[in-house]
């Protein structure tokens, strides 16, 4: 899967429309301390459903809308999205380049697209899900990243294989249906009971 382009509209340092395209091969990010490297890592973290403030390097989920300098005005809203490249359709979905967008207002709101259609962050989540991309995945290394895995336990790191792997989507569905089969019984135990009482 290639990251064709990301574009950041009011996302932490990053008021004014940008859009970063990455051409075949590796692209370095260069700049001096402070300048917002860091702050486009966060942006492919957030978009691809971050739910944390602490791991986006905040306090609360409004602190990544740009807030304002001495001679500029807070903004109201963040937006990022990504395009990635679909030719090989390692992503379940019928087009050639996927765009998603992650959008949050002041209020607290936020908004996910997939390809500009207003979707759940759970069908984000899925598409991403066992390609390595998704938040929990291992596409964005961070700083200290290595030395986590290293030293995590055991079962934190068998998570990182089974994304390798591509189990997890089957290992979420199995999870999902044991919920429902879980519901059913206790319908049915209700039902049960229903039918006791008129008995
Ligand atoms: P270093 O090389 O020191 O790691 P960096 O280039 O990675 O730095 P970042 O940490 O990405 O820099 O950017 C930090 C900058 O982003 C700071 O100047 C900070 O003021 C700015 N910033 C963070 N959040 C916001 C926000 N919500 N509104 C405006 N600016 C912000």
């Amino acid at each position: 899967l290639h990251l064709r382009k990301i574009e950041l509209r009011g996302f932490k340092s990053f008021a004014d429309k940008t859009e970063i395209k990455f051409k075949d091969g590796i692209t370095a990010i260069v700049g001096p301390n402070g300048s917002g490297k860091s702050n486009i890592s966060d942006a492919v973290r957030w978009v691809l459903g971050e739910q944390s403030a602490k791991t986006l390097r905040g306090s609360k989920m409004e602190d990544i809308i740009f807030a304002g300098t001495t001679n500029r005005k807070p903004l109201g809203m963040a937006e990022v999205s990504l395009t990635l490249d679909n030719e090989s359709n390692k992503l379940d979905v019928d087009y050639s380049e996927v765009t998603v967008t992650r959008r949050v207002y002041r209020s607290g709101d936020s908004e996910y697209y997939i390809n500009k259609s207003l979707c759940r962050l759970k069908d984000i989540k899925e598409i991403f899900m066992d390609t390595g991309v998704g938040i929990d995945g291992y596409s964005i290394i961070g700083q200290g990243k290595i030395d986590e895995i290293l030293s995590n336990k055991t079962g934190d790191r068998r998570l990182l294989f089974e994304e390798a792997a591509g189990i997890v989507k089957y290992r979420t569905r199995k999870q999902e249906s044991e919920r429902k089969l879980e519901n059913t019984e206790q319908n049915l135990t209700r039902v049960d009971d229903i039918i006791s009482e008129l008995e």
